[in-house]
Protein backbone atom coordinates (compact mmCIF):
# COMPACT_ATOMS: atom_id res chain seq x y z
CA UNK A 1 0.00 0.00 0.00
CA UNK A 2 3.05 2.58 0.73
CA UNK A 3 4.34 1.72 -2.43
CA UNK A 4 1.74 3.72 -3.75
CA UNK A 5 3.35 7.00 -2.21
CA UNK A 6 6.23 8.49 -4.96
CA UNK A 7 9.55 9.24 -3.04
CA UNK A 8 11.92 9.15 -6.21
CA UNK A 9 11.92 8.05 -9.48
CA UNK A 10 15.63 6.33 -8.37
CA UNK A 11 14.02 4.62 -5.38
CA UNK A 12 10.03 4.34 -5.71
CA UNK A 13 10.74 0.62 -7.19
CA UNK A 14 13.09 -0.29 -4.08
CA UNK A 15 16.28 0.96 -3.37
CA UNK A 16 19.03 -0.51 -5.50
CA UNK A 17 22.45 -1.18 -3.57
CA UNK A 18 24.97 0.42 -5.04
CA UNK A 19 28.26 1.22 -4.15
CA UNK A 20 30.96 -0.97 -6.09
CA UNK A 21 34.36 -0.65 -4.16
CA UNK A 22 35.89 -0.56 -7.28
CA UNK A 23 33.81 2.45 -8.75
CA UNK A 24 36.01 5.11 -9.50
CA UNK A 25 33.43 7.63 -11.09
CA UNK A 26 31.31 8.55 -14.25
CA UNK A 27 30.04 11.22 -16.03
CA UNK A 28 26.76 13.23 -15.56
CA UNK A 29 24.54 14.60 -18.14
CA UNK A 30 21.96 17.78 -18.25
CA UNK A 31 18.48 16.78 -20.12
CA UNK A 32 19.37 19.39 -22.71
CA UNK A 33 18.64 17.09 -26.31
CA UNK A 34 21.56 19.80 -27.70
CA UNK A 35 25.16 20.75 -26.43
CA UNK A 36 24.07 19.38 -23.02
CA UNK A 37 26.66 20.19 -19.89
CA UNK A 38 28.93 17.33 -19.17
CA UNK A 39 30.10 16.82 -15.57
CA UNK A 40 32.70 14.25 -15.35
CA UNK A 41 33.16 12.86 -11.39
CA UNK A 42 36.41 10.68 -10.70
CA UNK A 43 35.89 9.81 -7.39
CA UNK A 44 32.84 7.49 -5.48
CA UNK A 45 29.70 9.32 -4.38
CA UNK A 46 29.30 9.47 -0.50
CA UNK A 47 26.01 10.11 1.74
CA UNK A 48 24.18 9.82 -0.88
CA UNK A 49 20.32 10.51 0.73
CA UNK A 50 16.85 11.88 -0.70
CA UNK A 51 16.63 15.38 0.35
CA UNK A 52 12.83 17.28 0.80
CA UNK A 53 13.95 20.32 0.74
CA UNK A 54 13.16 23.46 -1.18
CA UNK A 55 16.77 24.41 -2.88
CA UNK A 56 17.72 20.65 -4.52
CA UNK A 57 17.26 20.08 -7.89
CA UNK A 58 14.15 17.22 -8.43
CA UNK A 59 13.09 15.44 -11.57
CA UNK A 60 9.57 16.78 -13.00
CA UNK A 61 7.20 15.00 -10.80
CA UNK A 62 9.55 14.03 -7.50
CA UNK A 63 8.66 14.86 -4.03
CA UNK A 64 12.49 14.53 -3.47
CA UNK A 65 15.54 15.31 -4.59
CA UNK A 66 18.68 12.40 -4.36
CA UNK A 67 21.76 14.26 -3.84
CA UNK A 68 25.09 12.75 -2.46
CA UNK A 69 28.92 14.35 -2.28
CA UNK A 70 32.04 14.41 -3.73
CA UNK A 71 35.58 16.08 -2.84
CA UNK A 72 35.10 19.32 -5.14
CA UNK A 73 38.49 18.83 -6.64
CA UNK A 74 37.10 15.27 -8.29
CA UNK A 75 34.69 17.53 -9.96
CA UNK A 76 35.49 18.86 -13.47
CA UNK A 77 33.32 20.36 -16.44
CA UNK A 78 33.98 18.34 -19.78
CA UNK A 79 31.13 19.96 -22.14
CA UNK A 80 29.05 22.92 -22.63
CA UNK A 81 30.18 24.99 -18.72
CA UNK A 82 28.94 28.00 -20.60
CA UNK A 83 25.32 27.18 -20.24
CA UNK A 84 25.96 27.28 -16.52
CA UNK A 85 24.64 29.37 -14.11
CA UNK A 86 24.76 30.02 -10.28
CA UNK A 87 21.18 29.51 -9.14
CA UNK A 88 20.91 32.06 -5.95
CA UNK A 89 24.57 33.20 -5.13
CA UNK A 90 23.52 34.11 -1.58
CA UNK A 91 22.53 30.66 -0.64
CA UNK A 92 25.35 28.60 1.35
CA UNK A 93 25.32 25.78 -1.08
CA UNK A 94 25.94 27.90 -5.06
CA UNK A 95 23.61 25.63 -7.15
CA UNK A 96 25.47 25.60 -10.66
CA UNK A 97 22.52 25.19 -12.56
CA UNK A 98 21.84 24.37 -16.73
CA UNK A 99 20.05 27.34 -18.46
CA UNK A 100 18.68 25.48 -21.04
CA UNK A 101 16.98 22.44 -18.97
CA UNK A 102 17.32 23.80 -15.54
CA UNK A 103 18.88 20.84 -14.09
CA UNK A 104 21.63 21.60 -11.03
CA UNK A 105 25.01 20.10 -12.50
CA UNK A 106 26.55 20.67 -9.12
CA UNK A 107 26.25 22.31 -5.63
CA UNK A 108 29.12 23.69 -4.37
CA UNK A 109 30.21 25.51 -1.24
CA UNK A 110 32.60 28.67 -1.36
CA UNK A 111 32.36 29.88 2.21
CA UNK A 112 35.69 28.24 3.60
CA UNK A 113 34.25 28.30 6.97
CA UNK A 114 32.01 26.20 6.36
CA UNK A 115 31.74 22.25 7.93
CA UNK A 116 31.35 20.98 4.16
CA UNK A 117 33.54 23.25 2.36
CA UNK A 118 35.48 21.10 -0.31
CA UNK A 119 32.61 19.08 -1.01
CA UNK A 120 30.23 19.17 -4.14
CA UNK A 121 26.87 18.02 -4.33
CA UNK A 122 25.63 16.09 -6.70
CA UNK A 123 22.65 14.49 -8.91
CA UNK A 124 23.90 10.80 -9.97
CA UNK A 125 20.55 9.58 -11.58
CA UNK A 126 22.22 12.64 -14.24
CA UNK A 127 24.53 9.74 -15.06
CA UNK A 128 24.48 6.43 -17.23
CA UNK A 129 27.18 4.81 -14.90
CA UNK A 130 26.28 2.35 -12.70
CA UNK A 131 28.33 1.94 -9.57
CA UNK A 132 27.30 4.61 -8.08
CA UNK A 133 26.63 4.64 -4.19
CA UNK A 134 22.96 4.44 -3.03
CA UNK A 135 20.93 6.58 -0.63
CA UNK A 136 20.99 5.46 2.70
CA UNK A 137 18.64 8.71 4.45
CA UNK A 138 15.99 10.80 4.02
CA UNK A 139 16.79 14.78 4.92
CA UNK A 140 14.20 17.37 5.56
CA UNK A 141 11.30 15.71 5.42
CA UNK A 142 9.01 17.59 6.33
CA UNK A 143 10.45 20.68 4.33
CA UNK A 144 7.58 18.88 1.66
CA UNK A 145 5.26 20.55 2.99
CA UNK A 146 7.24 23.62 1.60
CA UNK A 147 6.73 22.57 -1.62
CA UNK A 148 2.96 22.25 -1.37
CA UNK A 149 2.88 18.25 0.14
CA UNK A 150 -0.29 17.69 2.14
CA UNK A 151 0.60 17.62 5.81
CA UNK A 152 -1.81 14.74 5.93
CA UNK A 153 0.35 12.35 4.16
CA UNK A 154 3.17 12.55 6.11
CA UNK A 155 2.40 9.77 7.74
CA UNK A 156 2.36 7.47 5.72
CA UNK A 157 5.50 9.25 3.42
CA UNK A 158 7.93 8.79 6.27
CA UNK A 159 6.11 4.97 6.43
CA UNK A 160 6.94 4.56 2.71
CA UNK A 161 11.07 6.08 3.68
CA UNK A 162 11.04 3.35 6.32
CA UNK A 163 10.14 0.38 4.04
CA UNK A 164 12.94 1.44 1.49
CA UNK A 165 15.67 1.35 3.89
CA UNK A 166 15.81 5.63 3.87
CA UNK A 167 15.42 6.77 7.89
CA UNK A 168 13.37 10.06 7.46
CA UNK A 169 15.12 13.16 9.97
CA UNK A 170 14.20 16.47 9.15
CA UNK A 171 17.26 17.72 9.33
CA UNK A 172 20.78 16.04 8.02
CA UNK A 173 21.42 12.72 9.50
CA UNK A 174 23.09 12.19 12.64
CA UNK A 175 26.66 11.45 11.37
CA UNK A 176 26.07 15.00 9.47
CA UNK A 177 24.51 16.85 12.02
CA UNK A 178 27.47 15.29 14.48
CA UNK A 179 30.12 16.80 12.00
CA UNK A 180 28.11 20.52 11.72
CA UNK A 181 28.21 20.56 15.50
CA UNK A 182 31.50 19.60 15.94
CA UNK A 183 33.22 21.83 13.47
CA UNK A 184 31.57 24.59 15.96
CA UNK A 185 32.85 23.36 18.64
CA UNK A 186 36.36 23.51 17.41
CA UNK A 187 35.43 27.07 16.11
CA UNK A 188 34.28 28.28 19.51
CA UNK A 189 36.93 26.41 20.91
CA UNK A 190 34.48 24.48 23.73
CA UNK A 191 35.90 21.39 22.04
CA UNK A 192 39.63 21.06 21.67
CA UNK A 193 41.17 19.29 18.37
ZN1 LIG B 1 20.67 21.42 -19.98
ZN1 LIG C 1 17.96 19.56 -0.37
Amino acid sequence: MNSAVAIHPSVDQGVRKGGAADFAGGTLQCKCADKPVKVRISAQTAHNHVCGCTKCWKPEGAVFSMIAAVPRDKLEVLENGDKLAVVDDKATIQRHACKGCGVHMFGRIENQEHAFHGLDFVHTELSKDTGWSAPGFAAFVSSIIESGYAPSGMEAVRARLRELGLEPYDCLSPTLMDALSTHAAKKSGVLKA
